[in-house]
């Protein structure tokens, strides 16, 4: 069955290292590591980490020199590019071109000197990096007092974020650059949303999304997901970071999730559904669904595995499932394209559906 395609707005593209990015490149998944960047050792084994998840482009901070000086030993090992984030000093940002970072992170607005500015752009120029312009609300405005300031503030600050980046972008085409990356972040979902819509309007730089202190991985996901749902829904959108507070790795499984489910991205593994549960299940079907989840991993591409909380509804309820497992007191049926095929004690569902996803993809009846 064919499904629905969101067409993507059509923007340039650069080149990241060895990736893509923008254009008919994929939607490409960045996170940022945690650890002090100057600790090679722990930021690597955070890099390689995000690496495996998915993650296709890793920021890591630059605040120091100490920083700019273990980049290079990062870049050397890292398996995907690495993106420096520089904040206030051109030194800095010079150190880690110079260190082979695929790509800078710079607010302008923090870097005073138009003439530092101009010296990043030919450091980036010389070595092919390309420039992440970003804005965020909060180096735009002084913090907002409170909801009902903010509100009052969301028109024109959509408009101010959108001049300030203007202003920025003027900077590096009057230097004929345009390896440019473009960025407008709030903390707002409704102010990110219109920014972003303003910026691709008026660029065909790729853009990359993300909402600013978003919030732990409840509150962050769903305004993430909320705001950068909407825009990518509407094919905006050509990179982008869930930003939450807490392991890096959720950002980037949260990142996968969303692109699957908007088609935008082939999942690696089968997709899980599983029923909310009510009043008939007789299992921890949450338990139930981590633990098939966790057999699951990188195994049956672009089949729908269903884990149901009983065996009254749950088979009409996994209807449009490869697999499905419906779970009773003691023992699971198991059906395969919505037919019975064998019944096992619900401590081997798991092992169960891993065989019967294994036996379907080999083409296997039953
Ligand atoms: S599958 Fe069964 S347990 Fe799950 S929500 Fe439906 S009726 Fe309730």
């Amino acid at each position: 069955m064919d499904l629905p395609r969101i067409s993507r707005r059509p923007t340039r593209q650069v080149r990241v290292g060895e990736l893509t990015l923008g254009g008919s490149a994929p939607i490409r998944i960045q996170s940022m590591t945690n650890t002090p960047t100057s600790d090679v050792d722990a930021t690597m084994a955070q890099v390689s980490r995000l690496a495996r998840a998915g993650c296709d482009l890793v920021r890591v901070a630059v605040p120091t020199a100490a920083d700019a000086a273990a980049l290079g030993e990062i870049v050397r090992q890292s398996p995907v590019p690495i993106i420096a984030d520089v904040h206030y000093s051109a030194q800095l940002a010079l150190a880690a071109v110079a260190a082979g970072a695929h790509k800078i992170r710079l607010n302008p607005g923090n870097l005073t000197d138009p003439r530092r500015v101009r010296q990043i752009i030919a450091a980036c120029r010389e070595r092919h990096v390309p420039i992440r312009v970003g804005v965020n609300e909060g180096s735009i405005v002084q913090r907002a007092q409170g909801d009902q300031r903010r509100r009052e503030q969301a028109t024109p600050l959509v408009d101010l974020m959108a001049t300030k980046l203007a202003e920025y972008v003027a900077i590096f085409e009057a230097e004929h650059f345009e390896d440019l990356v473009l960025a407008a972040k709030s903390a707002d979902a409704v102010t990110c949303i219109a920014v972003n819509r303003l910026l691709a309007q008026r660029w065909d730089y790729p853009l990359h999304l993300g909402v600013t202190h978003a919030g732990d991985v409840h509150t962050g996901a769903v305004r993430s997901a909320a705001a950068l749902g909407a825009l990518l829904a509407n094919g905006i959108g050509d990179t982008l970071r869930i930003s939450l507070t807490g392991d890096p790795l959720e950002e980037v499984l949260l990142a996968k999730e969303l692109l699957c489910s908007l088609h935008l991205r082939p999942r690696d593994e089968a997709e899980i559904i599983s029923c909310p549960t009510c009043g008939r299940v007789s299992v921890d079907l949450a338990a139930l669904v981590r633990e098939v989840r966790q057999a699951l991993t990188g195994v049956g591409a672009g089949l729908k595995v269903a884990v149901m909380g009983c065996v009254v509804n749950g088979p009409g309820e996994a209807e449009g499932a490869h697999v499905a497992a419906c779970a009773g007191a003691t023992k699971a049926t198991i059906y395969v394209d919505g037919r019975p095929v064998e019944t096992v004690p619900n401590d081997r569902i798991a092992e169960a559906l891993v065989e019967r996803v294994r036996r379907y993809e080999a083409g296997l009846s039953g």
